[in-house]
């Protein structure tokens, strides 16, 4: 009988044992790990980069490391969107394609406190918004709604300036599409 197992050494962690063939992980290994596209290496969930993460409830694999195109993705991203408003959308779409934007935290991630800049994030009469953005989302992660908002917060700090390009296109394309129903009322007034 063909199985998916062979005798090996896990890749990961180096453990002798049964490990899968088409990858050379052992079992843990394998569910625990993930290969980043844009660190080009595996990362382990207890010390990840910044550009995969797991989902919210069912804990699989996504980010700009893991599917640059993730159309499962969509849907928590334009509900952080409906979160945050309009401004928001509007600014983060200049941000990126203004290849500038990137986040930064200091601190814990969502629900535990702490700072998140948002650079690349255009002024707002006068007002510096790097910081202020942040403040807001972290707002949300500590709110009721914080379940709700995780995937979305975390595709939008799994994005990089500049090596993410193929996740931050899908992120204005999705970002487009949500404001669509706002030019509409704009042209219908
Ligand atoms: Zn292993
Ligand atoms: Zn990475």
């Amino acid at each position: 009988m063909p199985t998916d197992y062979k005798l090996g050494t896990c890749k990961w962690c180096e453990t002798v044992g049964e490990v899968f063939r088409d990858n050379m992980l052992c079992d843990d290994c394998d569910s625990n790990t993930v290969y980043c596209l844009v660190c080009r290496q595996r990362q382990h969930y207890e010390s990840k980069c910044r550009h995969i993460f797991q989902s919210h409830g069912w804990a699989e694999w996504h980010g700009a490391g893991v599917d640059p195109n993730d159309e499962e993705m969509k849907v928590p991203f334009h509900r952080l969107l409906s979160a945050m408003g309009e401004d928001f959308a509007v600014d983060l779409k200049t941000a990126i394609r203004s290849g500038k934007f990137y986040t930064w935290i200091v601190a814990p991630m969502i629900g535990g406190g702490g700072s998140l800049y948002l650079y690349g994030m255009p002024d707002r009469d006068g007002r510096r918004m790097v910081a202020s953005w942040g403040d807001v989302l972290i707002g949300l992660g500590e709110g009721q709604h914080a379940d709700d908002l995780a995937d979305g917060y975390h595709w939008l700090v799994s994005l990089h300036q500049r090596r993410t390009t193929k996740a931050n296109r899908t992120t204005i394309a999705w970002i487009d599409q949500w404001l669509w129903p706002f030019a509409r009322q704009g042209m219908a007034s």
